[in-house]
C-alpha cells in the first residue's frame, strides 16, 4: 500500500463527495489532512472524526477568497509547521446553454474551480519550494479534455486548471515541487445524483466499463501522486473515467 507516514495534506472541499473520500484514503495511508468545508460544518466534523491516527485539522476555507485562503494557510502553517500536499478538489457547477448562461454564473464557476486552485496553489507552493519538496493534485475533469453541452463554464474551468498546472509544473520542477491533476469520470456523487436518470442512462452507455467509478477510484490515483511512487511525474494527468475518454 502507498505509505503517507509525515505527510500534511489539505484537501479543499472535504465535507463531502470525492473531496471526503480522498481525505479517508489519505488518513488511512498514514497522513495528517486539513479537512475543509465552505458550509457543510458538520459533514465536515463527521470526516473529521472518522478520519485514522492524529493531527488531523478542521479549517473553514472559500477556495476562491484570496482572505479566506491567506487565513487558512496561516492556520495550517501555525498549527502544522509544514504542508508537503495540496489537493485542489473544491469544485462546482452551474450547468446552463451558452444562450442562457448568465455572467454571474459563468464568473461562479471560474471563480471557485479555477482562481480557487491558482489561490491555494500559490499559497502553498511558497512553503513547499522552501522545504524543496512538495506535491500539489488538482481534481480536473473529463468535461474539461472532451467538453459537453451545457457546461462550457465547467469544462474551460477544468481545461484551464490543466494548463495552469503544466505552467506552474514547469515554474517549480527544479525545487522538486510536483503539480499533476486527476481528471474524473463520472463518480457517484452528489454532483452526479442530480443529474436524470436519462442523463445517466446514456452517459453509461458510453463508458466501456459500463459503470460509474467510485471516490476511492479517484482517491488513489491521488494519494499514488501525493506520494513518493510518483517522484519523477509532474506536469501530467492521470484519467480515471472507466475508458470514457482515451
Ligand atoms: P460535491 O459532492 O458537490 O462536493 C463539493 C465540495 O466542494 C464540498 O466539500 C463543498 O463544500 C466544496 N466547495 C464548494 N464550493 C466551495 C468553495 N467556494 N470553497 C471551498 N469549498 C467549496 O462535489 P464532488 O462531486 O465531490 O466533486 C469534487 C471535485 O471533483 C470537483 O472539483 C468536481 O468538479 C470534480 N469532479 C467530480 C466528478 C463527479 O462525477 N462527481 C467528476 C469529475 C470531476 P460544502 O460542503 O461546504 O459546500
Amino acid at each position: 500500500m502507498t505509505n503517507l507516514n509525515d505527510h500534511k495534506v489539505l484537501v479543499t472541499g472535504s465535507s463531502r463527495g470525492i473531496g471526503a473520500g480522498i481525505a479517508k484514503v489519505l488518513a488511512d495511508m498514514g497522513a495528517q489532512v486539513a479537512v475543509t468545508y465552505s458550509s457543510s460544518k458538520e459533514p465536515a466534523e463527521k470526516v473529521l472524526a472518522s478520519l485514522p491516527g492524529e493531527g488531523h485539522l478542521l479549517i473553514q476555507l472559500n477556495v476562491g477568497d484570496p482572505e479566506s485562503v491567506d487565513a487558512a494557510f496561516k492556520t495550517i502553517n501555525e498549527k502544522w509547521g509544514s504542508i508537503t500536499g495540496l489537493v485542489n478538489n473544491a469544485g462546482i457547477t452551474a450547468d446552463q446553454l451558452l444562450m442562457r448562461l448568465k455572467p454571474e454564473d459563468f464568473d461562479r464557476v471560474i471563480d471557485t474551480n479555477l482562481k480557487g486552485t491558482f489561490l491555494c496553489t500559490k499559497a502553498a507552493t511558497k512553503p513547499m519550494m522552501k522545504a524543496r519538496k512538495g506535491s500539489i493534485v488538482n481534481i480536473t475533469s473529463v468535461i474539461g479534455q472532451m467538453g459537453n453541452a451545457g457546461q462550457s463554464n465547467y469544462a474551460a474551468s477544468k481545461a484551464g486548471t490543466e494548463a495552469f498546472a503544466k505552467s506552474v509544473a514547469q515554474e517549480i520542477a527544479s525545487r522538486n515541487v510536483r503539480v499533476n491533476n486527476v481528471a474524473p469520470g463520472f463518480i457517484v456523487t452528489d454532483m452526479t445524483d442530480v443529474l436524470p436518470d436519462e442523463q445517466k442512462k446514456a452517459i453509461l452507455a458510453n463508458i466501456p466499463m459500463n459503470q460509474l467509478g467510485n471516490v476511492e477510484d479517484v482517491a488513489m490515483a491521488v494519494a499514488f501522486l501525493l506520494s513518493d511512487d510518483s517522484k519523477y511525474i509532474t506536469g501530467q494527468t492521470i484519467a480515471v473515467n472507466g475508458g470514457l475518454y482515451m
